[in-house]
């Protein structure tokens, strides 16, 4: 960070993004619960929220229903019915903007039956729904707490290209946009309610959303443009785990991570953070905090830049494809590895883990692949058919650097499971182990065992 941002930061009151998830918008209680914590910060708070738990999915299934010209109106009712509910119990009037907002997704799906068709910008804008009723609903319900709040949409925050679904954000448009919006408001004591996931693209302005999951990034989107002394994750767990806590049983809370680790581990698929997330954070230096909603005593998990040698989490992703390429001869030819990455970038597939050896190249992408990009593939190496139903098993920590003897171990806590790819990156701190789907969960166990269980000293 440069001396100027530090020394201001020094003298600068707390100012804190808070974001909350989907379960913490789940119900009236969680709701009531997230108010308390926002009326509880000292400082400045600038509040970012995820759509009610499960109402993006959805959307989804709405959209696509009534594409297929099922019975749409069903699905519609129930997600009105859901927020309708959440308004009654919390005593909330708010008949008159909640009907705006479900007159739109009406009319935008009755247009998407009519024609048979749900194109991306159409399915962003459905989607921006949830976020949209949820936010309204927080807002209001502070405001009934006696708080001075007001919803603002992240379309006119948040500026991003066309690529609906995974929209990439252009950042000096986004940052003073921001600024412009929401100092006024803190100046003023107004606290910002922010719907999380969406952005709006250039022209044509359309919503777009920026991939699922993505408010945890929209928060931290805000918090570097805002310059936030800290940024709180509110979930539904105590921080970021040893392991996901729904998989593994006896994982437990970590107290400190640094960013990099932080980020290997949300690539790698720890789900309680968005992979995107902590890039804004690094670039500001501001402090991420994982915290448990429904447990707000507990510390929860402080993401900064200390780093400290120790393994600290295993993380697994399912429904990962591999792709072998076999090429004798060819790979210590100039340009080989570079037509591989090529072909994938033409056919915008972004690919995770490499493994090289003499005559061949492995790679793993999160998707299926087109049978265009093996036939392209083809042209220049032999290309089996892509393996579908597998998992990547990821450890990671500072430890795998500076302790060479965790390597030893880590191979031998993977035992007899068939392992079809291995890879340490760069810069030593992840080794993901490639397996099928099945065997991930026995992977991720066993590694848990050696490292949490056997000698907790590690
Ligand atoms: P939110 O709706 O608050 O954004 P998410 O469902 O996206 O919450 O993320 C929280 C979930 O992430 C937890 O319920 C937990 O099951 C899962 N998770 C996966 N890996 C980890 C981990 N290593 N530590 C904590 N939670 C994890
Ligand atoms: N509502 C969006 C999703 O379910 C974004 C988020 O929850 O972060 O993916
Ligand atoms: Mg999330």
């Amino acid at each position: 960070m440069p001396e100027s941002v530090s020394s201001v930061r020094r003298f600068q009151m707390r100012r804190i993004v808070a974001k909350f998830g989907g379960t913490s918008m789940g119900s009236a209680d969680a709701m009531r619960k997230a108010s308390a914590i926002v009326r509880s910060v000292d400082g400045e708070v600038i509040v970012v929220v995820s759509a009610v738990t499960g109402t993006t999915d959805a959307l989804i299934a709405l959209g696509n229903t009534a594409v297929e010209g099922g019975d749409w109106e069903v699905l519609a009712g129930r997600i009105k019915e859901r927020h309708r509910m959440l308004v009654r119990e919390l005593d909330l009037d708010l008949h008159q903007q909640l009907s705006v907002l479900l007159d739109e997704m009406w009319s935008i799906c009755r247009v998407v039956a009519q024609f048979g068709e749900l194109g991306p910008s159409v399915l962003d804008r459905l989607l921006s729904l949830g976020e949209r009723l949820s936010a309204t609903i927080f807002a209001e319900h502070l405001v009934v707490d006696g708080v001075n709040a007001e919803m603002v949409d992240a379309f006119d925050l948040i500026a991003t290209d066309r690529q609906f679904g995974c929209a990439n954000v252009d950042f000096p448009v986004t940052n003073s946009r921001t600024a412009g919006v929401l100092f006024p408001m803190i100046t003023n004591s107004v606290i910002p309610v922010v719907t999380g996931f969406i952005g709006q693209s250039n022209a044509p302005h359309r919503y777009t959303t920026l991939g699922r999951g993505g408010s945890d990034y929209s928060a931290a989107i805000i918090a570097a443009a805002m310059d936030a002394t800290e940024l709180q994750i509110w979930t539904d767990v105590d921080g970021m785990f040893t392991a996901d806590p729904r998989v593994i049983p006896g994982a437990t809370v970590l107290t400190q991570l640094s960013y990099a680790e932080a980020g290997e581990l949300a690539y790698f698929g720890a789900k309680v953070l968005h992979p995107k997330t902590i890039k804004p954070a690094i670039e500001r230096e501001i402090p991420v905090r994982i915290l448990n909603t429904f447990n707000a005593a507990a510390p929860g998990t402080l993401i900064n830049s200390e780093e400290c040698a120790s393994i600290k989490s295993i993380t697994s992703k399912k429904g990962i494809t591999v792709v072998n390429l076999v090429s004798l001869g060819m790979l210590d030819a100039h340009g080989f590895l570079a037509k591989i990455f090529t072909a994938f970038a033409r056919h915008e597939v972004i690919v995770d883990v490499v493994s090289t050896s003499e005559v061949s190249v492995s790679v793993t992408v999160d998707r299926k692949v087109s049978s265009a990009l093996v036939e392209e593939l083809r042209t220049f190496a032999t290309v089996d058919e892509p393996e579908t139903g597998m998992a990547i098993v990821c450890v990671v920590g500072e430890g795998l650097r500076t302790q060479p003897e965790v390597l030893g171990r880590l191979f031998s806590a993977v035992g007899p499971v068939p392992v079809s790819m291995v890879s340490q990156g760069a810069s030593k701190r992840n080794v993901t182990f490639v397996v099928a789907e099945r065997d991930a969960r026995r992977v991720v166990a066993q590694v848990f065992h050696e490292f949490f269980e056997s000698d907790p000293t590690l």
